[in-house]
């Protein structure tokens, strides 16, 4: 795999604080947290984006998606409303290249997101 930063974190390569793990899925807190809770699920196997997630077969995209609303549940987030993001592209905000789920809550969300 290319040099990806969280490859190395799910090999252990990286340290990071985790806090749920399925599968085939990782969760871990955002090293700059953008809300009380913030938290980024990924697929333990290298995809860059979401698109190359949607395009795989057995139901990877809805395991992370499952394993975001388990997160806010173990947060206490789920019952007042929270936040699934997956920044897509360089426009979108995309700048670690391996799929990931940006779950936040503990805050009222603002819309338009910036
Ligand atoms: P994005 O900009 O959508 O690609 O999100 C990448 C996220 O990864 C950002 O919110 C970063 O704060 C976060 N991040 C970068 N490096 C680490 C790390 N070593 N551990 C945890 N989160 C990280
Ligand atoms: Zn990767």
């Amino acid at each position: 795999m290319p040099d990806c930063l969280f490859c190395k974190i799910v090999t252990g390569d990286i340290p990071a604080e985790r806090v749920a793990e399925s599968g085939r899925t990782i969760a871990f807190r955002d090293l700059h947290p953008q809300a009380p809770t913030h938290v980024l699920v990924i697929p333990k196997e290298h995809h860059p984006d979401l698109a190359a997630l949607a395009a795989t077969d057995g139901g990877l995209l809805a395991e992370v998606a499952a394993q975001a609303h388990r997160v806010a549940e173990a947060e206490g987030i789920a019952a007042d409303g929270y936040r699934v993001v997956f920044n897509t592209g360089p426009r979108g905000g995309q700048t670690v290249f391996h799929v990931h789920a940006h779950v936040l809550g503990g805050r009222d969300m603002t819309w338009p997101p910036g």
